[in-house]
This record gives structure tokens, sequence and C-alpha cells, in this order.
């Protein structure tokens, strides 16, 4: 079974179904546009990494388009299918985008010859298709939030490069970096992220630890100071009936900074063997991947950037 062409506006457009469902990537020289035109979204994505793994210019720089009457099937949270694509298009109106389709045609024929992969290490030809492909979209390098990625943010285009999320995120940061470094890219901070220092994930959980024994089940209670004794008790030793009394001198609490305050709260370890109480509560973080409890102090701090090339880069990095 082979896919529908169909043309539109003088362009071959090739409406990807069969090839999708088989995991087969259609000769690029026959079409000029590729058009996904099926609704299962794993299906689609398994493609679409297909053609960005390609090691072939013609298939990964191909012009590839989902359909926005297929949106609704793919609207998961995690929905990257965008970028692995060059975007949505509405009842296969190629229209607007002849003019990119046309200078992606013209890049391809000219540097076609050129991209010999034989003579690249593995980590240039990764580079020389990011350039390749950013140049001829004339997009920055942007990171997207993404739940499923290690450190909750991700290239998705550049880690589609690699097969496991800690490769992916250690892979594309050396990437980026190389490449930044050569002043082949600028970057823009986006943002700040902290990361497991024993295996970067971003998943961690924060949560009040007792100072002595680290246990994390403890019972917080709220602290009440009586102005006129200066007596300080945990609230519900204050409670009597519907009032608040003072159990030292017996008067009654009726206004919060007029006859009392809350100084703040008093802690009481649930671990048996501790039991210890105190007041001020240090902060243990427990990563939800690799289960290494650590101290806020010890986690990776790293800087998020939105990358573009640079004149230099356009030299250097698409060989021009
Ligand atoms: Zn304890
Ligand atoms: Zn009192
Ligand atoms: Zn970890």
């Amino acid at each position: 079974m082979t896919d529908t062409v169909i043309e539109i506006h003088g362009k071959k457009v090739l409406l990807l179904e069969h090839a999708i469902e088989h995991d087969v990537l259609p000769d690029p020289c026959s079409t000029d546009i590729w058009v996904i035109n099926h609704s299962d979204e794993w299906l689609v994505r398994r493609f679409l990494r297909r053609i960005v793994r390609s090691k072939n210019i013609k298939i990964y720089l191909k012009p590839v388009f989902l359909q926005k009457e297929f949106k609704k099937f793919y609207a998961t949270k995690d929905n990257h299918l965008k970028y692995l694509s060059d975007g949505y298009i509405k009842g296969l109106d190629i229209i607007e985008k002849i003019p990119l389709i046309e200078q992606i045609s013209f890049f391809v024929s000219k540097y076609a010859d050129k991209r010999n992969y034989e003579n690249f290490t593995e980590n240039d030809f990764f580079i020389q298709k990011t350039f390749d492909y950013y140049y001829t979209r004339k997009k920055r390098i942007t990171p997207v939030l993404k739940h499923k990625s290690l450190t909750g943010y991700s290239y998705p285009r550049i880690e589609t490069y690699f097969y496991n999320n800690r490769e992916a995120f250690i892979n594309s940061r050396m990437l980026l970096q190389e490449a930044f470094t050569n002043n082949w890219l600028t970057r823009h901070y986006v943002d700040t992220s902290h990361l497991c220092h024993k295996c970067s994930s971003g998943f961690l959980n924060y949560r009040e630890i007792c100072p002595k024994c680290s246990h994390h089940n403890l019972k917080a209670s709220n602290l009440i100071h009586h102005f006129r004794c200066a007596y300080v008790g945990v609230e519900k030793d204050f409670i009597f009936k519907d009032k608040m009394v003072c159990p030292k001198c017996s008067s009654e609490l009726r206004n919060l900074g007029v006859d009392y305050d809350r100084p703040g709260k008093i802690f009481n370890c649930k671990n048996k063997k501790c039991q210890h109480e105190f007041q001020d509560a240090p902060v243990g973080v427990h990563c939800v991947d690799c289960e290494t409890e650590q101290a806020p102090h010890e986690l990776v701090v790293r800087k998020i950037y939105e990358y573009e090339i640079t004149a230099q880069g356009m030299k250097i990095g698409l060989h021009l």
C-alpha cells in the first residue's frame, strides 16, 4: 500500500498514513511536503522521531506538517509532536508555507552533497544537522517544559537524537554548550532549575526533616505567646471549650496582636526512638528518580537557555 499524493499550489503533498503505521520512511525525492494523516499519537511520534534521527539531509530537513483536524487526538499534556515537525496546518492549506518549503528545498539541493556523514564524528553530525534544521527554519533552539523529561525542561528535537532520558539530557546540554563556547550560538536566559546531584533529575520532593535523625514524619504545632504573663506554649494547651485561655495565668485571650501572637511553630519528631522537639526544621530533598536524600545546598543548579545561531555559527556550523 502506498500513501496518497496530491498536488496543491504546484507542490506534491504526500499524505502519510501507511508509512506511519509501518514505520517506513518514504522516498524524500518524489514529493515536496509530507503531511501527517494519522490520528495515533504514539505511531506519529515514532515516525517523527525516525525523521529527526535520519542521517539523510533530504529526510531530516523535509517539511513535515501536522493537521489541525487531528490535534484533538494528540491532545495530551505532554504533546510535543509539534516540536518534532513544522507545526500544524488546517484544511491542507499550505499557501503560507510555500516560501519556507522553497527555501528548504533550495538549501537541500545546495548542501546535500556536502553532508557526507561517513567522514563526520557522531558529535559533529549532531551539530551539523541541528544547525541545518534551525538555520532553514529560522528558529531559535527553545527549551520547553516537559513532564516526562529528566529535568522538567527539554530541547525536544535535539534530545530525540538520543535513546534514553539521561543520555538525552547530558548529550543535548553538552552539544549546546560546545556550540555556545565556540561562539556558534548565542544564548538567552530562560529559567534556573535545581537538580539531584546524583542523577540530574528535576523530580524532587522537598520536606522538613528532624535535625537529629533526618526523619520526615514530623508533627507541627503553632506556638502562642501570651503578652500579659509572657507564657509561650503550643496552641492546643490554650483551647478551653470554645475559648482560648492561658494555661499559666487563666485569663482569656481575645485578640491576636493585642492579647497574644503566634511566634512560630514547634516540631516533634515522630520517630519513636528520637522524639526530638525543635523549632527550626531543616529542609531535606528526596529525589523521586534515584531516591537519594540530599540537603538543598547539595542540589546542582543549572541555568536554562534559549539558543540562537550566530553569524560565525552560520559560517562554521553550516560550512557555508
Ligand atoms: Zn528525629
Ligand atoms: Zn498568661
Ligand atoms: Zn536522583
